[in-house]
Formats: structure tokens, C-alpha cells, sequence
């Protein structure tokens, strides 16, 4: 049934962004609705008509996630203007620094544990306030296998996505009773663009025993620690978040699948 989702309603934060915005459009060729948050600008207003195209409602929400007061806000915005919110996807997130951790940059860390975790928890905290009103919610967070293992010179983002993991463990536990059901996907590495070339430019410039300063040999090395020896298509993401988002995962909560090549 290719409109498994009619009548639904999804939030997706970093909406605007490559995964979120591929999942969302997913979403709405199944028939959801979406709000999409992100910070306000160009990007989300292009996000929202590319998303409305595929013939639901759309709508954009400019909003920075590390404000709690400003995210309950535009929640309640979105419940308001939708009438409900079903499914969350929660999964706006900064890969921050690359450096080993006795020089990793203070305030960089605590940038990256700000968007990542309190961000993260901020949009789950006030979501399930109206799923728990409705004792009806599906959530999928955004996660990392960089928060199954961590990875040298990311310090930062290693640890937000532990906790994330962390975070939709106790969150699935919270609100079970309440027919709401949390779980991540962990993405590894996904490809091409800013991202890949992002960590692959800034590994090499680290200059560690893990990876060449070489950013194409740097490529060669991530690559061939994926037992399918490639990377991840953006595109291979929105239906795991609608497989955890529907019927099909009934009895799955509090799980973390990671999206990994092996
Ligand atoms: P992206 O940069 O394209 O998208 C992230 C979005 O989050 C952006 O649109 C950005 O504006 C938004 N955002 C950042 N800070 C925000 C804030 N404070 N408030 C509101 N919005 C904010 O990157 P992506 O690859 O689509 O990443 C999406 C998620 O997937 C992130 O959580 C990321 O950590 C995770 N992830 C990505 C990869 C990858 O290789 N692409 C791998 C594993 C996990």
C-alpha cells in the first residue's frame, strides 16, 4: 500500500538536511504529512516545496534545537497546526571537530553535546508530551556507529551519539506504557558528498596512526574497513525510518539498527 501513512502526521528535525530531507519526502509518498524543522532559511524553505511536491502538507518550522523553550514552542506550533503529531524523526545533528581528545577543542565539544544531546532530548521531550496525551507515538532518532564505537579523533561526536542510543533506551522504557515506540539507526559512513568529504579532508588533516594524510588514501581506508566495500547511499536510510516508523516493527522497541555496510 503505497499510502500506508495517510492521515499521519511526521515532524522531522534537520529536515532540511540530506538525510532528513530524503526521509521525508519518503514519508510523503507514503502519504504523511510533515512538519519539517531546522534552523530557519533557504535551505528549509526549499526542503518544504521539494517535500510538498509529492502532494501532502508541508510546512517549515525555523527553529534551533538547543533551545528548549524555543523547540516546546514550535511543538506545540506543530500539534496546533496539524491537529496531532504521530511519528517523530528526530535527527538533527553537527559531526563537529576532528582531533585526538587531549587537544580536542572545549568549546567545540560542548557545541556537539548541545545540538546532538540536549537538542535531541529537547525535541523528544516535548513531542512525547503530546504522543503520551494521545497514548500513540512512533519515534526514530538519529544516531552513529560512531556511537556503537567510537572513532579516533571524534571525541565529541562520539560520545552525543552514545548517548543518544543511551537516550532511546531509557526513552523506550518512559513512555512503553504509553504505545509510543523509540528507536535510532545508526548510519556509518554515507556518501558522496559534504559529509564523506568533510571527514575524509579532516582525517587526513588529524595526521593519526588510523589514517593516511592522504585524503584519497584516506577514502581507501574507510572504505575498506566496510565488509561491502562501499559506502552508503543516502537514499538505503528513509525506509528503515518507515519500517521502525510503521506497523511492521510492532514489536520493536528501544533497538538501535545499524546502517552499515556490515
Ligand atoms: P546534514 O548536515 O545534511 O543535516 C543536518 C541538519 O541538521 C542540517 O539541515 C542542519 O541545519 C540541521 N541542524 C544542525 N544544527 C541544528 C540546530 N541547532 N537546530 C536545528 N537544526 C540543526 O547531515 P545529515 O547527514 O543529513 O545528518 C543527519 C543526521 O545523521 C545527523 O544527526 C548526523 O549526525 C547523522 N549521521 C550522518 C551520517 C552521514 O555520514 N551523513 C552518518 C551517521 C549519522
Amino acid at each position: 500500500d503505497s499510502k500506508r501513512f495517510g492521515g499521519k502526521v511526521t515532524l522531522v528535525t534537520g529536515g532540511a538536511g540530506n538525510i532528513g530531507l530524503a526521509t521525508a519526502q519518503r514519508l510523503a509518498a507514503s502519504g504523511s504529512a510533515i512538519a519539517l524543522l531546522d534552523l530557519a532559511g533557504d535551505k528549509l524553505d526549499e526542503a518544504v516545496r521539494t517535500v510538498a511536491a509529492a502532494g501532502v502538507t508541508a510546512r517549515g518550522y525555523g527553529c534551533d534545537v538547543t533551545d528548549a523553550a524555543g523547540v516546546q514552542a514550535v511543538v506545540d506550533r506543530v500539534a496546533a497546526d496539524f491537529g496531532q503529531i504521530d511519528f517523530l524523526f528526530n535527527n538533527a545533528g553537527y559531526q563537529g571537530a576532528f582531533a585526538p581528545v587531549q587537544d580536542y577543542p572545549v568549546e567545540d565539544f560542548a557545541r556537539v553535546m548541545t545540538i546532538n544531546v540536549c537538542g535531541a532530548f529537547h525535541v523528544l521531550r516535548a513531542v512525547s508530551r503530546h504522543m503520551v496525551a494521545r497514548k500513540f507515538g512512533r519515534i526514530v532518532n538519529t544516531a552513529s556507529m560512531a556511537g556503537v564505537g567510537g572513532p579516533p579523533n571524534m571525541a565529541a561526536y562520539g560520545a552525543s551519539k552514545f548517548a543518544i542510543i543511551g537516550l532511546t533506551q531509557t526513552a523506550s522504557k518512559d513512555l512503553a506504557p504509553y504505545n509510543i515506540r523509540v528507536n535510532a539507526i545508526s548510519p556509518a559512513f554515507m556518501g558522496p558528498g559534504f559529509m564523506w568529504d568533510r571527514q575524509v579532508e579532516l582525517q587526513a588533516r588529524v595526521g593519526s596512526q588510523y589514517f593516511s594524510t592522504d585524503p584519497k588514501v584516506v577514502a581507501e581506508q574507510m572504505i575498506n574497513s566496510v565488509p561491502m566495500r562501499r559506502y552508503g547511499d543516502i537514499k538505503e536510510i528513509p525506509g528503515v525510518v518507515e519500517f521502525l516508523l510503521g506497523d511492521d516493527s510492532s514489536y520493536m522497541t528501544g533497538v538501535n539498527l545499524p546502517i552499515a555496510g556490515g
